[in-house]
């Protein structure tokens, strides 16, 4: 059976602790989109671990880790995970990776950070991971695929010089920067090559058999639904697809085989970078609530930056759940709540004198204000509460009010960081 777990929202929804939750059953777990831009934390008998770039079953013995064809593959933080992992005392995990994937190459993080700066105030708030530059090379057939590192010496240098004619062009008109040579990419590819040797795989029939073999199978997304490149706040959106139906593409499953969607709906909102943010909120209410926010406060995981805070804003993440496909909802950081007395929720949006329940696109998104209701909180501790039936009525009011809003059922609440604060219902 072939699960998927993405967002809702902006991301940082605590994906990574679903994930982790919820791969103790799973004999296989894909990352199939995105790069190292973001981050999933995850608590666990090893300590508090960000990773970026490997999939959340690493933590596991019985799973095999799949770095899908989708992904942004950064050899360089794949090592550096790796490294840390074993440092910190993890049994090295089962991971492979897709011989179809395609590499950061070391010009796409500097082509991300020249052209934010080239942008200035105008700039997108990117990672600077080189997730833009490297989706644009991939689609203009200019990126490199792993199997290519190991392909004979002469066609790697042709690729190699046919690539640096055009970086070399808008490094030196463009950005007034020092151009690139083939001998420095190709020295850097032949490390990499090294480094990846003993996972390189043909991920595609390994996940064919593993569908024929009725395995489970975790498609683990990134970012969320309100990111995505076609269905997200365009052009402040992520530059791959953060939906559950790319699943079938970055990882190479036949569509009809995603059975399950799990997304997960953060219980107040937060989103990194520049991009529209209705239910945003500001000053003091904001900095409350981002200091109590996630794990020890709502900073990126990847960057550091402090979190754009709001409240739960319904219209979005019931657009972001239908985008997604949703089967369950998974709602999570619910503890974090138990501080307010009254607890604002977006029910819809003003738009040019109207009141709307859908989500519209950028243009129209720019002049909406929230329209908010006011619910009352539960003002006290969750984080110990294992039965749904325990949580104060204020709660229990406040998640069924968001699941009838959202129309789908809201499956598991996220009291707490850690594998076992979860309430299944
Ligand atoms: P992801 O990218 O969707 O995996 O999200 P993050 O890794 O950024 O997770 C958000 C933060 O919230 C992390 O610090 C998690 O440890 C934390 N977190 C996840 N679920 C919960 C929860 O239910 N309660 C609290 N307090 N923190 C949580």
């Amino acid at each position: 059976m072939v699960k998927a777990i993405v967002g809702a929202n902006w991301g940082d929804e605590g994906k990574g602790k679903i994930t982790d939750v919820l791969a103790q059953e799973s004999d296989i777990v894909i990352r199939f989109q995105g790069g190292s831009n973001a981050g999933h934390t995850i608590i666990n008998n090893y300590g508090k671990f960000a990773l970026h770039q490997l999939p959340s079953g690493v933590f596991h013995q019985h799973i095999l880790n799949i770095i899908g064809n989708g992904v942004a593959f950064s050899v360089e933080n794949f090592v550096k995970e790796m490294k840390s992992l074993e440092e910190r005392g993890v049994p090295k995990p089962n991971i492979v990776v897709s011989d179809r994937a395609q590499i950061v190459m070391p010009y796409h993080v500097a082509f991300d950070c020249y052209e934010e700066e080239r942008l200035g105030k105008n700039s997108f708030g990117s990672t600077k991971s080189g997730i833009a530059p490297f989706y644009s090379d991939k689609y203009s057939k200019i990126g490199f695929q792993v199997n290519e590192l190991f392909d004979d010496v002469d066609s790697l240098k042709a690729k190699i010089v046919h690539a640096l004619e055009i970086k070399n062009a808008t490094l030196r008109n463009l950005y007034n920067k020092p151009e690139i040579t083939v001998d420095e990419i190709f020295n850097k590819l032949m490390e990499y090559k090294e480094a990846l040797a003993p996972y390189v795989a043909d991920t595609f029939s390994i996940v064919y058999e593993a569908v024929k073999a009725g395995k489970n199978i975790l498609l683990e997304g990134q970012l969320g639904a309100l990111k995505d490149t076609d269905f997200g706040i365009y052009p402040m959106v992520t530059s791959s697809n953060t939906i559950a139906g790319y699943g079938a593409v970055g990882a190479g499953i036949p569509p009809y085989e995603i059975k399950e969607v799990v997304t997960v709906v953060k219980a107040y909102s937060s989103a990194v970078g520049a991009g529209e943010f209705v239910s945003e909120i500001f000053g003091e209410e904001a900095d409350e609530l981002r200091r109590r926010g996630g794990d020890g406060g709502e900073y990126g995981a990847t960057t550091g930056r402090p979190r754009r805070m709001g409240w739960l804003d319904l219209v979005a993440t019931r657009y972001g759940c239908r985008v997604q496909g949703t089967t369950t909802v998974a709602f999570t950081v619910l503890d974090v709540l138990g501080y307010l007395d009254e607890i604002p929720v977006c029910v819809g949006y003003e738009l040019d004198g109207k009141v709307i329940d859908y989500f519209p696109s950028t243009t129209k998104l720019k002049r909406c204000k929230p329209v908010l209701k006011v619910l009352p909180g539960w003002k006290c501790d969750i984080s110990n509460i294992k039965k749904y039936e325990d949580l104060p009525e204020n709660c229990r009011n406040y998640i069924e009010f968001a699941e009838k809003e959202i129309g789908i059922k809201i499956g598991m609440v996220s009291n707490g960081p850690s594998r076992d604060h979860i309430i299944y219902r």
